[in-house]
């Protein structure tokens, strides 16, 4: 089993195997799949199982060979990325400083993202990937109504057209909530 057998489009395939990776793990193995034929997902998965790249990969695949999207003008402030990975520690989150030049994909944590929000530097309007990284130790650091809030600024899309995936190591009640909350008809994986 090697990501060459996995459809993620010739450019991605390419810049795997630059970064010398051969074999998917089994989150990847797994989850990747999943996600390109569109579904939610909820994965138990712990840190160092490869999960970045399970729901990274999928996301710029389908920003790659997705339709051009028509988005509004350029505005000078505010940016509209496709994609949104909500983290709960900066170290994901670094290119926001980027701002300026706009993006496709977001990483941000849920407190900082807020921030921006209020101030129409963000806007969610066009998200059509959302993924949530860590979501127990983000509940642990009390982040729960600002990851709400976030996603409640969604528009609700046509089912299908906003695909999410819920990342954590464990999957106590309140992580189950937030499952049936956000996702719609997912599958459920645990490695
Ligand atoms: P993560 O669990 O996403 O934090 O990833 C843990 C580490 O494994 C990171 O340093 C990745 O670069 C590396 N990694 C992830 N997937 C693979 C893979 N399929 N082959 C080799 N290394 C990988």
């Amino acid at each position: 089993n090697t990501f060459a057998e996995i459809d993620l489009g010739e450019a991605l395939n390419a810049n795997i195997t630059r970064c010398k990776y051969v074999k998917p793990t089994p989150v990847q193995r797994h989850a990747i799949p999943i996600s390109l034929a569109g579904r939610d997902l909820m994965a138990c998965a712990q840190t160092g199982s490869g999960k970045t790249a399970a729901f990274c990969f999928p996301i710029i695949s389908g920003i790659l060979r997705g339709q051009p999207v028509q988005r509004p003008p350029r505005g000078v402030r505010t940016v509209y990325p496709l994609a949104l990975v909500l983290s709960p520690t900066r170290e994901l989150s670094m290119q926001l400083r980027d701002l300026e030049k706009g993006v496709d994909i977001l990483v941000a944590t849920p407190g900082r993202l807020v921030d921006l929000l209020e101030r129409a530097r963000v806007s969610l309007q066009m998200i059509r990937y959302l993924a949530l990284d860590e979501a127990d130790r983000m509940l642990d650091m009390g982040f729960e109504p600002q990851i709400r809030k976030i996603v409640e600024q969604m528009d609700m899309p046509p089912p299908g057209v906003r695909q999410t995936m819920l990342f954590s190591a464990t999957f106590p009640k309140e992580i189950q909530r937030l499952a049936s909350d956000f996702l719609s008809n997912y599958i459920f994986l645990a490695v």
